[in-house]
Formats: C-alpha cells, sequence, structure tokens
C-alpha cells in the first residue's frame, strides 16, 4: 500500500470521463488499498481514482469520521438509479480543491447500484452525508467537480485562484 500524489485544481485530469474498472484483478484491489490509504491520509471522506490520476470507476467513502472504527466503502462503477425529490444543502469540500467550501444542493436521498471487490453486483440506498458524498464522488468518474454546482462567479473565483497558484509552484 502507498499515498498517492493527489490530483489538485486546475490539472486537466479531473476533468476526464473515468472508464468502467473491468475485472476485479489485483491490480485494481492494489489500486483500492492506495485510494483508501491515501484517503484516511488527507484526511478526507471520500475519493474517486481519477484524484490519484487513475480514470477508473472507483470510489472509496469513509462516513464514520473515527479511526478507531473505520468503515471503508468501495464502489465499482457506481450509478445512481434513484434519486428522492427532497434536496440536502451540504457544505462540500474536496481533496483536489483544498481549503474551499461551498454549498450545494443535492438529492437527501439516493439509491446507488455498483459492484463489489468480488465483482458481485450490489445496490445500496443512502441518506444524509453518505448520500452527499456518494454523489460527490460520481460527479468525479464524469470530470464533474463540486464548484460546477456552483454560481459562475464562485466558481470562476475559485478557478483563478487556484490557477495561479499552480502558475506560482511552476515557477519555484
Ligand atoms: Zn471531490
Amino acid at each position: 500500500m502507498a499515498i498517492r500524489p493527489l490530483v489538485i485544481l486546475p490539472d486537466s485530469r479531473l476533468r476526464l470521463v473515468s472508464e468502467p474498472v473491468g475485472a476485479v484483478t489485483p491490480e485494481v484491489r492494489a489500486l483500492v488499498a492506495d485510494m483508501l490509504e491515501t484517503m484516511y491520509d488527507a484526511p478526507g471522506v471520500g475519493l474517486a481514482a481519477i484524484q490519484i490520476g487513475v480514470a477508473k470507476r472507483i470510489v472509496t467513502i469513509d462516513t464514520s469520521k473515527d479511526e478507531n472504527a473505520r468503515e471503508p466503502q468501495v464502489f465499482l462503477d457506481p450509478v445512481v438509479v434513484w434519486s428522492s425529490e427532497e434536496k440536502r444543502i451540504y457544505d462540500e469540500g474536496c481533496l483536489s480543491i483544498p481549503e474551499f467550501y461551498g454549498e450545494v444542493e443535492r438529492p437527501d436521498r439516493v439509491r446507488v447500484a455498483f459492484r463489489d471487490l468480488d465483482g458481485a453486483t450490489r445496490e445500496i440506498e443512502a441518506d444524509g452525508l453518505l448520500a452527499t458524498c456518494i454523489q460527490h464522488e460520481i460527479d468525479h468518474l464524469n470530470g464533474v467537480l463540486f464548484i460546477d454546482h456552483l454560481s459562475k462567479l464562485k466558481r470562476d473565483r475559485v478557478t483563478k485562484k487556484f490557477a495561479k497558484a499552480a502558475k506560482r509552484g511552476e515557477a519555484a
């Protein structure tokens, strides 16, 4: 297992549409182990594979927020198959957009179909933080960031800020 470097805005890889996982090979399992280690180290409640530069439809989540009682969840090829009419607003953040937060409205409950690490097809119904988190991560698989759900003004402001920071980093 290894902690992998995070892909940070404005890296264009964040805009890629990730590919289906295919067979659950030892490489896929190793990637998932690295994703979990990277997510816990950050620390974050969710991670999509593209955030460590791998364009595969894999999401790891742990909303337990208790490092002594970890509850890692792994979703291969997750798809939202149903979402509630009721919405929920949450002040979201993202490991690829460090130290920036913004309120995003999403369905309060979703049902998600996915494959587990044994390759079995499963479905869960999520609400609360898990529902928010899984929708945020599935967005990543489609090249969508939570800032895309904010006003154009806010999005432009944060995009500019990170572009400037990246430029400074290159110059240093
Ligand atoms: Zn994110």
